[in-house]
């Protein structure tokens, strides 16, 4: 069999720094907490691990005078303030695209509240996810997040529709599908719709290419953790695209019957996925 790793995959820009700023605190002293998965996957979290990176849901587990790593997907303000009223150090790894994103949503909200308007923040995104507790925590928790248009149609029948609206993306939602939502609202509101593209260019450019690298191959096999949105979105981008997609966590996973003996297989993973790992993923293939 032919085995191809995606030149694209692998991970992003703001998972790269925040790896990069823990593994070289971990240089300097044995522990670091950080405030929830630095990255969605576990084979990268079991190597951080065993350096010393201890993920914790929450700052109770963190004691006076530690420090605590903030991930790519950022927190909302009342972390950091929490943080500083326990003597907790930060060691801020917010992505600079989230910072971006979370800036741009403070300035839409009081342009929308601005001479006594009562416009409407829409996020298209995950509800419960990281990034998006994050956007909302800028603005007091006063934004609509949508995830599908089920959930589009209950904001809008619930909001003053001759108020002004602006809706921004999560940066790893699907562009496609957050263009489908913004032209649902633009049908429903008209002029008072301000549409921002926020998804992350990284990820955009990969929704672009990874649909072709699909089509290219007879078998994909798509590497991310469970919990990865990111992932979940980009391997459904190609099972749409090849149905013989499967998509797996480790090279444990694969199973010798998904392939013919003159297949062609592509390897390919989320942001959040190492390369060192779909590499792993390629000489068992090989081995096969
Ligand atoms: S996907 Fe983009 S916005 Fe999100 S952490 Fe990576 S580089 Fe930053």
């Amino acid at each position: 069999m032919l085995v191809d790793i995606d030149s694209q995959s692998g991970f992003c820009g703001g998972v790269i720094r925040a790896i990069g700023r823990a593994e070289d605190f971990l240089g300097k002293r044995d522990h670091l907490y950080s405030l929830g998965a630095i990255v969605h996957n576990e084979a990268e979290l079991d190597r951080l691990g065993a350096k010393g990176l201890r993920p914790v849901d929450s700052l109770d587990a963190v004691t006076e005078g530690e420090s605590v790593l903030i991930r790519a997907h950022g927190e909302p303000p009342q972390t950091y303030a929490e943080a500083r009223r326990r003597g907790v150090t930060v060691i801020d790894c917010t992505c600079p695209v989230v910072l971006r994103l979370q800036r741009h949503i403070r300035e839409a909200y009081a342009r929308l509240h601005a001479d006594g308007r009562h416009g409407t923040l829409i996020i298209f995104g995950k509800v419960g996810h990281a990034e998006v507790l994050g956007l909302l925590g800028q603005v007091g928790g006063d934004a609509k997040v949508v995830e599908n248009r089920q959930m589009l149609d209950d904001v809008l029948s619930s909001i003053d529709l001759s108020e002004p609206v602006e809706i921004f993306s999560q940066t790893t939602k699907s562009p496609s599908e957050y263009a489908a939502v913004c032209a649902a609202v633009a049908r429903r509101i008209g002029g008072g719709l301000t549409v921002h593209d926020t998804i992350c260019s990284q990820v955009a450019n990969r929704h672009e290419r990874l649909a072709a690298f699909a089509r290219s191959h007879d078998v994909i096999l798509f590497v991310s953790g469970r919990a990865s949105s990111n992932g979940k979105v980009l391997c459904d981008l190609c099972r749409s695209a090849n149905p013989r997609t499967y998509h797996i966590g480790n090279a444990a996973e694969l199973d010798p019957a998904w392939f013919r003996p003159d297949d062609h297989v592509g390897i390919c993973g989320a942001t959040s996925t190492p390369k060192w790992l779909l590499e792993e993923v390629a000489a068992a293939v090989r081995d096969l």
